[in-house]
């Protein structure tokens, strides 16, 4: 903890040497090359000809280190689940590693309970702290890798973490909003069994400028169809301002792992069914989805 509340008066994120060696030693054995392998982000943010590609051969044994960045209701969360499950890498993601610790009582959760309690915001060292301890743990039990969901969320986020470990992929996952919104606004939980469902069928007209986009609603089973509830704050407006603050905390965080060659921008072109093989695609992964779909 020493660490952390020193870290916590740093003014400089020259903090490697404060973070257990373990995890800035064992964790950074396999990033990019060199800076040449990549090609410069602009080239991936081609998206007049589907999306870019991310020039990086995912080689046998070859550790994964990604953080997935998208707004909220792009569906980050589920990309990264299946990502995780095809390469076989953990799917990390900061709000389970706080509840997990907080249920495990773990070393940090009566400090992480009290600030949670009084209503504040976790520190960005806490954050990083209980990240650390979780690539600690998962190097220890000989995990290849990782895909962090909605981390980094700031730029001093990201400098804290670059000190930890080395990234070498962020991909930023984008829909046109009005499709977000649409989404956003259609989403409906069953007061009764908790489950989740998207009531929006989105079918917008393509035309000379932009291609369509087609994303079925995600429908109840019949026995949840009358008991749906919207949360109070799925409001257009609320959705917006969400939407507009996202957009301004992490716009920064792109730039900054744009100016380190990191950044994939992709744009999903419809649901899951036209997204996944594209996103395979630009992640240069085609050979694994046949991998998949030969042993299925
Ligand atoms: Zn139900």
């Amino acid at each position: 903890m020493a660490v952390v509340s020193r870290l916590a008066r740093s003014t400089t994120f020259k903090i490697s040497s404060l973070i257990p060696t373990i995890i800035s030693r064992k964790f950074t054995s396999s990033s990019l090359t060199s800076e040449t392998t990549l090609h410069s982000p602009s080239s991936w943010n081609d998206t007049s000809n589907n999306n870019g590609r991310n020039p990086l051969k995912l080689g046998k044994g070859r550790d994964v280190h990604w953080v997935f960045l998208g707004c909220p209701g792009v569906g980050k969360g589920t990309y990264a689940t299946r990502l995780s499950k095809l390469l076989d890498v953990p799917h990390i993601s900061t709000g389970d590693l706080v509840r997990d610790e907080l249920a495990s009582s773990g070393s940090l959760s009566p400090k992480i309970a009290e600030i949670v309690n009084s209503g504040k915001l976790l520190s960005d060292e806490i954050i990083v702290d209980l990240l650390s301890k979780r690539l600690e743990a998962g190097e220890a039990k000989g995990e290849s890798g990782f895909i962090l969901d909605g981390f980094p969320r700031t730029v001093r986020q990201a400098e804290i973490l670059e000190g930890v470990i080395d990234i070498d992929l962020v991909v930023n996952l984008k829909l046109r909003e009005e499709a977000l919104l649409a989404k956003c606004l259609g989403r409906r939980i069953c007061s009764q069994c908790g489950g989740n469902y998207n009531v929006a069928c989105i079918d917008i007209k393509g035309d000379d400028e932009s291609p369509g986009m087609y994303m079925a609603p995600l429908l109840p089973p019949a026995e949840c169809a009358s008991k749906l509830i919207s949360r109070a704050d799925d409001k257009e407006e609320v959705v917006r301002e969400r939407l507009r603050i996202y957009d301004e905390l992490t716009r920064p965080v792109e730039e900054f792992y744009c100016k380190r060659g990191k950044l994939l921008q992709f744009d999903l072109p419809g649901g899951i069914p036209e997204s996944w093989p594209k996103l395979l695609h630009a992640l240069n992964l085609d050979d694994h989805e046949d991998d998949q779909s030969a042993a299925a």
